[in-house]
């Protein structure tokens, strides 16, 4: 098993602010929020970049994508709207190396990518 900080904090070793949990993956708020919400859907499979995804392994970003759009409907957001994002290596920006779906919402949201 890998062992990145997400890693610690699904084996409960450092604490987060987790918002869902199921045997697949794990959801928390971010340390750092960019936005009102900012929650993180981390899935409990080791993959360390989108890069490593393998075809086999579609379910694992499947399911994030799927609790996010949940978690969105339950906390009353989805019809205003949010954004999802998955940063990959240096010039994507990714600093921790377990794949993870960034979850943005609660105010209009400036466009991205400079
Ligand atoms: O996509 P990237 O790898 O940059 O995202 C990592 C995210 O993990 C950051 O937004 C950072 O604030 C967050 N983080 C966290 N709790 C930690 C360490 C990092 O929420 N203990």
């Amino acid at each position: 098993m890998s062992d990145t900080i997400f890693h610690k904090i699904i084996r409960r070793e450092i604490p987060a602010d987790i918002v869902y949990e199921d045997e697949h993956l794990i959801a928390f708020r971010d340390i750092a929020p960019q936005a009102p919400v900012h929650v993180l859907f981390v899935p409990k499979t080791d993959v360390a970049t989108l890069n490593d995804l393998k075809p086999s392994q579609a379910d694992v970003i499947g399911r994030l994508t799927l609790a996010a759009a949940e978690y969105a409907r339950q906390q009353g957001f989805a019809e205003d709207g949010y954004r999802v994002v998955m940063n990959c290596n240096g010039h994507g920006g990714q600093t921790v190396f377990q794949v993870h779906l960034h979850l943005v919402a609660g105010a209009p949201l400036g466009r991205f990518g400079t």
